[in-house]
C-alpha cells in the first residue's frame, strides 16, 4: 500500500499507466478472428476461463497476427497461479525456478502460460548498475501490461470475445508502424539491457521504426550489455541471427552502436575488408534459408562470423614457424576460448564449429582416396557450404568450390577422371599402402 502510494507521488507517470483503463478493441475494429490463433492456445484459454480465471493470448502472437505475419508460438497469460494451471491440465508441468511457468501439451503444441507479473517494487533485487535479478511477484492484468517491454508486446487476445485488450495504445502503434517502449526507456534498459537488442531485432523482423525516445538512449547506454550474463546474450544474439533479418539487424546494431560490447571481436572482423564481406554474405545466406523454411545452425552461423578471427590467428601462428594443420588448431582453441566464453558458447555448438573449420584444409586435397574419405564425413556439407561462402567472398578460388560441387554430383568414373594428380611423394606412400590388402587384378583395373 505504501509503495502504492510513494511510486503514485513520486513515479506519478508510471502509476498511472499501471493503472488506467485499457481499450477493449472489438473483432471489428482487428479482425483477428478466434480461427487464427492455434487450437491448443484457444482450449488453454477456454479450459482456464471455464474455471473462473482470466486467460488470453498474449504478446508476440498478438502483435504479429495485427501485421499479418505469422505467429511462432502462442503464449497464454493468466491469473491463475501456476499450480491451478497445473491441476487444469493433465498433460502440465511447472518449469523455472524464480518465476515459474508452465508447459502444457495440448496435441503437438506445447502452450507456455504465464501468471500475470506484479510491479516492480523498492524490494526487487538489482545488481549495481540496476539490472533486474528477481522478478518473481505476481500482481494484476494491468501490472502484467506495463511490465513488458513494448507497447505492441502487451496486448491480450480473448479467443471467446475476440477481443483485443490493449492497455498501452500498442493497436495504435502498430498502424503507426512504431515500436514503443512502455515507461521511460532508459529506466526500461537499465532493469533489462536486452531490451535494447530485442527493440533492434523486432523493429527490424516487424518492418518498424523504434520510437526516437526509445532508439536515442541506446548508444549511449550499449555498455550495460557488458553486464548481461553471456547465456542470455547468446540466446538473443540467436534469436537475432536467425530471424531472417539478420543483416538488417546487424546493420541497425551497428548504426546504433551495440555491436560493441555484444561480440567484442565482431567489430575487429567488420573492420577487416574480407572479413565483413564474409560475414555479411553468410548472414544473406543464412536469411534466404530462414525465409524459404530451411533449417539453419547454430555451429554454421558462429562458424562464419568468427572465421576471419581464426584466419588472422591462423597466419600470425604460423608465421611464428608451427606447421600449418597444428597452427589452425592452435588458431581455433584461441578463438574459442576468448568468444566461446564472452558469448557462452555451449560445449556441443563449439563442437560443430570446429569440425567445420577443421575440414576446410582437407578440401585442398583432391588426389586419392582423401576426397572419397571427405564425402564420408558427417559435417561434409557443412563444411562444403562454409568452403562455398569464403570462395564467394573471394577468399579462396572458386574453382576449388566448383570442383567439389561437381565432384558430389558426378558418379563413380567421372568422379576418378577428376582427381588431381598425386604430388610425387604423396604418391610413392600411398600405392605402398595401397597395394597390400587389394586383390591384383581389381586393383590394376582401379588404377586406370
Ligand atoms: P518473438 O517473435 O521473437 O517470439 P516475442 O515478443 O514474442 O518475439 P518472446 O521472447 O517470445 O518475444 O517474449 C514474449 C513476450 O514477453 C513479449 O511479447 C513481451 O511481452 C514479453 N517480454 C519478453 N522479453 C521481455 C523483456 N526483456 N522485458 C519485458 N517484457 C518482455
Ligand atoms: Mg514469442
Amino acid at each position: 500500500m505504501i509503495r502504492k502510494l510513494i511510486s503514485r507521488v513520486f513515479g506519478g507517470k508510471k502509476a498511472a499507466a499501471n493503472h488506467h483503463e485499457p481499450a477493449v478493441i472489438p473483432v471489428s475494429g482487428h479482425g483477428i478472428t478466434r480461427d487464427r490463433i492455434s487450437s491448443g492456445s484457444r482450449r488453454v484459454c477456454e479450459t482456464l476461463q471455464a474455471k473462473g480465471f482470466k486467460a488470453f493470448v498474449v504478446g508476440g502472437a498478438v502483435r504479429d497476427l495485427l501485421i499479418g505475419a505469422e505467429p511462432k508460438d502462442f503464449d497464454v497469460a493468466t491469473d491463475a497461479t501456476p499450480e491451478e494451471v497445473r491441476a487444469a491440465f493433465r498433460r502440465s508441468r511447472i518449469i523455472g525456478r524464480r518465476f515459474q511457468i508452465v508447459h502444457v501439451m495440448m496435441g503437438q503444441e506445447t502452450l507456455e502460460v504465464t501468471t500475470f507479473r506484479g510491479e516492480l517494487g523498492a524490494d526487487t533485487k538489482k545488481d549495481e548498475h540496476g539490472r533486474v535479478l528477481h522478478d518473481n511477484v505476481f500482481g494484476s492484468q494491468a501490472e502484467d501490461a506495463a511490465r513488458r517491454d513494448f507497447t505492441a508486446n502487451a496486448l491480450y487476445y480473448d479467443p471467446t470475445t475476440e477481443a483485443v485488450i490493449d492497455y498501452h495504445h500498442g493497436v495504435g502503434d502498430l498502424k503507426a508502424k512504431t515500436l514503443r517502449m512502455i515507461g521511460e526507456p532508459r529506466a526500461r534498459y537499465r532493469e533489462d539491457p536486452v531490451r535494447m537488442l530485442r527493440a533492434v531485432r523486432l523493429a527490424a523482423k516487424l518492418g518498424l521504426i523504434i520510437d526516437p525516445e526509445a532508439s536515442k538512449p541506446i548508444r549511449e547506454m550499449a555498455g550495460l550489455l557488458e553486464n548481461v550474463p553471456a547465456a542470455r546474450l547468446f540466446d538473443e544474439m540467436l534469436k537475432l541471427l536467425t530471424s531472417g533479418h539478420s543483416v538488417k539487424c546487424l546493420t541497425q546494431l551497428r548504426e546504433a552502436g551495440l555491436h560493441h560490447g555484444l561480440l567484442p571481436l565482431l567489430d575487429v572482423i567488420l573492420e577487416q575488408p574480407m572479413g565483413e564481406k564474409f560475414v555479411m554474405l553468410a548472414l544473406a545466406n543464412t536469411d534466404e534459408r530462414i525465409r524459404r523454411g530451411k533449417g539453419t545452425s547454430p555451429g554454421f552461423l558462429f562458424a562464419t562470423l568468427l572465421w576471419h578471427e581464426v584466419l588472422a590467428h591462423w597466419e600470425k601462428i604460423k608465421a611464428g614457424g608451427e606447421a600449418k594443420i597444428p597452427a589452425l588448431y592452435q588458431a581455433m582453441d584461441t578463438v574459442l576460448d576468448v568468444q566461446g566464453e564472452k558469448l557462452a558458447i555451449t560445449r556441443r555448438i563449439a563442437g560443430d564449429i570446429k569440425d567445420i573449420w577443421a575440414l576446410q584444409p582437407r578440401f585442398e586435397q583432391r588426389a586419392g582416396k582423401r576426397p572419397y574419405a571427405l564425402l564420408e564425413q558427417p559435417r561434409f556439407r557443412a563444411g562444403y557450404d562454409f568452403l562455398v561462402l569464403r570462395a564467394q567472398a573471394g577468399e579462396i578460388d572458386m574453382e576449388m568450390a566448383d570442383w567439389w560441387t561437381r565432384f558430389q554430383n558426378v558418379d563413380g568414373d567421372k568422379r576418378a577422371e577428376m582427381l588431381l594428380p598425386e604430388a610425387a611423394g604423396d604418391k610413392k606412400k600411398r600405392r605402398r599402402r595401397k597395394k597390400k590388402p587389394a586383390n591384383g587384378d581389381v586393383d590394376r583395373g582401379g588404377d586406370e
